[in-house]
C-alpha cells in the first residue's frame, strides 16, 4: 500500500479485494468463535488474486499461449509506471490467409501454434503477445536482448516451415523499435508500427524495417499534423493554390489545376501527399474535399472572366469521394447554389480508380458526364491500369504521370511505348496532358511525342489566388509570360 504508485490498477484492485475478503472473514470468526472462516477466506482472497492478474481469457491467447492483446493495454502502463525501458518487435506474417485456404484452417493454426513456440523459446525471458491474428509483439527489456532475438526472429522466418506432407515458406516483415516506451502511450507505439510497416511493399521474402531517428521523426511529423487536420477541418485552414496549364499549339494556357495547401504555424507548409492521404485514411476526405470544392466555386464566381479565358478548373477528387454515395448531387447541389455552368469543372480522379471496378464509383463518374463535367484521369502510368481500363471508365482527358518525364523518356523503347499511348488515347478522343513538365528539353520532346498540353514548373508553378487577382488588377489575364514570371 505503501508502494502503490509502483502498481498497476489490477495489481491494486487484487491487493484490496483480497484485504477485504481476509478482513471480513478474520472479523466474521473474531465474533462468531463457532465459524472457521479465516482460513477458507485467505483461500478465497487468493484465488481471486490469482484470477484478477491472471484471467486467462483476457490474459492469454487461448490459441497459441502467448499474451492476448487485451493484456497489452495493462501491460505498458505497468511497465511506464516502473521506469522501465523496453524495446519492441511485431511480426506480420503475410501467408495466413493463403495457407487458411490452400491447406485449411487447421493447418494455419498449427503455423501460429509452431510460431508461438519457436518464438518462446528464442526469446526467454522477453514478453510476447499475439495482437492481431496474424500479428505478434515481442518486448525485450534490454538491448542486447533485442538485438538476439531480432537475428533470432529473421533467422526463424528465413527458414521454411513443416507442415506434414511438406515445407512451405512462411515470410514475415518484422518492424523494430528501439526505446519504444518514448513513444508514450501503446497508440502511438502501434500506430508507429503500422506506419513502419507501410514504408516497404508486402514481399515474398521475410524483410526486417527498422526504426530510424528519421523515420521516428516523419511519423512524429505525421502525428502532428493528423492533430491539426482536425482545427483545419473545424476552422477551415486551407487554402487553394492553381496551376494552369499550358497549350503549346495555342501558346497560351487553357485550364488550371486547383491543389490544396494547409499551412501549420510552427510546421510550415504541410504536402498535400501527407495531409490528402491521412485525410483519406481517416475519411476527413470527404468534408475538407467538400471545404475546397466551396472554395473554388467562389473563386470562380469571383473570377468570370478569367472563367472564360481558361474555360474549366482541375479539380482532384479522391477514390472515397467518389464511392460516397450521393456525392455527385452533393456537389452539384453546391455549382447550383452559386449558379455556375457544368462546363467550367473538370474532375481528376487517379490512376487506382480505374483498377478498382466498383458500381458506385462508375455511378458518380457518369453522374458527372451527365451533365456535362469532364473526367481527367491523373497520374497515368504511376500504377497498374491499361487502356482497356481507361476505356472503360470513359475519361475525357489523360494526363501523364510525371514519372514519364522525370525518367528522361529518351530512350527509344520508352519513346515507342509513350508516343503510342498519346496516339491510342488520341483514337479513344481523349486530350492527353503531360504533368511534371521542368525545362525546355521535355517540353520539346513531349511535342515531338504529340503531346501538346503541359503542366509543369517550366510552364508556371502552382500560385497563391491572390496572384491571379494581382494579375488581373493589372489588366493581366494569366497569358503567356506573364504567368510565367509571375509564378511562385
Ligand atoms: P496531382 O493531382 O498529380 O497534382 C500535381 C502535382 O504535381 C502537384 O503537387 C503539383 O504541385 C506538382 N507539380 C506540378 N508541376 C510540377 C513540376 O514541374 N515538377 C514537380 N516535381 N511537381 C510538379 P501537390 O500540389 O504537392 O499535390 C500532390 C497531390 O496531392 C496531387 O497530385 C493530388 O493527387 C493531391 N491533391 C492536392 N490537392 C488535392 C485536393 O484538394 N483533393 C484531393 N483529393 N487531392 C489533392
Ligand atoms: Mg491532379
Ligand atoms: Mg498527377
Amino acid at each position: 500500500i505503501f508502494h502503490q504508485d509502483e502498481y498497476g490498477k489490477n495489481e491494486l484492485r487484487a491487493v484490496w479485494e483480497f484485504v477485504v475478503v481476509g478482513f471480513v472473514c478474520t472479523a466474521i470468526e473474531a465474533v462468531y468463535s463457532q465459524y472457521l472462516l479465516t482460513e477458507f477466506g485467505l483461500i478465497i482472497g487468493i484465488f481471486i488474486v490469482f484470477w484478477t492478474l491472471y484471467n486467462p481469457q483476457t490474459v492469454v491467447d487461448s490459441l497459441t499461449g502467448v499474451f492476448a492483446k487485451g493484456y497489452l493495454n495493462q501491460w505498458i502502463p505497468e511497465q511506464m509506471k516502473r521506469g522501465q525501458k523496453f524495446h519492441v518487435l511485431q511480426i506480420s506474417i503475410w501467408k495466413l490467409k493463403q495457407v487458411n485456404k490452400l491447406y485449411g484452417n487447421s493447418v494455419g493454426d498449427k503455423l501460429l501454434i509452431d510460431v508461438a513456440d519457436e518464438l518462446n523459446q528464442i526469446t526467454e525471458g522477453n514478453y510476447i503477445f499475439r495482437i492481431h491474428g496474424n500479428q505478434f509483439l515481442i518486448f525485450s527489456m534490454s538491448q542486447a536482448d533485442y538485438e538476439k532475438t531480432k537475428q533470432e526472429v529473421m533467422e526463424l522466418f528465413q527458414t521454411p516451415f513443416d507442415i506434414g506432407d511438406e515445407m512451405i515458406d512462411f515470410p514475415a516483415t518484422i518492424c523494430g523499435i528501439t526505446d519504444a516506451e518514448e513513444l508514450v502511450d501503446n497508440d502511438m507505439m502501434l500506430a508507429y508500427l503500422e506506419y513502419l510497416i507501410l514504408l516497404k511493399p508486402k514481399s515474398d521474402k521475410t524483410t526486417l524495417i527498422e526504426n530510424s531517428e528519421t523515420t521516428r521523426q516523419g511519423f512524429l511529423y505525421e502525428q502532428r499534423v493528423k492533430k491539426y487536420m482536425n482545427t483545419a477541418i473545424e476552422d477551415d485552414l486551407f487554402e487553394v493554390y492553381y496551376q494552369p496549364l499550358y497549350s503549346v499549339k495555342d501558346g497560351h494556357y487553357v485550364t488550371m489545376e486547383a491543389l490544396s495547401r494547409l499551412k501549420h504555424p510552427t510546421l510550415g507548409m504541410i504536402p498535400p501527399d501527407i495531409f490528402i492521404n491521412l485525410a483519406e485514411k481517416n475519411g476527413q476526405i470527404i468534408e475538407l474535399g467538400k471545404l475546397q470544392f466551396r472554395r473554388i466555386c467562389r473563386f470562380m464566381k469571383s473570377h468570370t472572366a478569367l472563367m472564360k479565358q481558361i474555360g474549366s478548373i482541375k479539380i482532384n477528387l479522391s477514390p472515397l469521394e467518389l464511392l460516397k454515395t450521393g456525392y455527385s448531387q452533393e456537389l452539384f447541389k453546391i455549382i447550383n447554389e452559386l449558379e455556375l455552368p457544368y462546363s467550367w469543372f473538370q474532375f481528376e480522379v487517379t490512376e487506382t480508380v480505374a483498377t478498382e471496378y466498383s458500381e458506385e464509383l462508375y455511378k458518380t463518374i457518369s453522374d458527372f458526364r451527365e451533365v456535362g463535367i469532364e473526367i481527367c484521369l491523373d497520374d497515368f502510368g504511376s500504377g497498374y491500369s491499361s487502356l482497356g481500363q481507361l476505356q472503360q471508365l470513359m475519361a475525357d482527358v489523360l494526363k501523364l504521370d510525371r514519372s514519364f518525364v522525370r525518367r528522361g523518356m529518351f530512350g527509344t523503347r520508352e519513346r515507342i511505348v509513350i508516343s503510342n499511348v498519346i496516339h491510342m488515347a488520341g483514337e479513344l478522343g481523349m486530350q492527353v496532358i503531360c504533368e511534371g513538365v521542368e525545362n525546355a528539353k521535355q517540353a520539346e520532346m513531349l511535342i515531338e511525342l504529340g503531346c501538346y498540353y503541359a503542366q509543369g514548373f517550366y510552364y508556371a508553378k502552382p500560385m497563391p489566388k491572390d496572384a491571379f487577382e494581382g494579375l488581373l488588377e493589372k489588366g493581366n489575364v494569366p497569358h503567356g509570360e506573364e504567368i510565367r514570371n509571375g509564378a511562385s
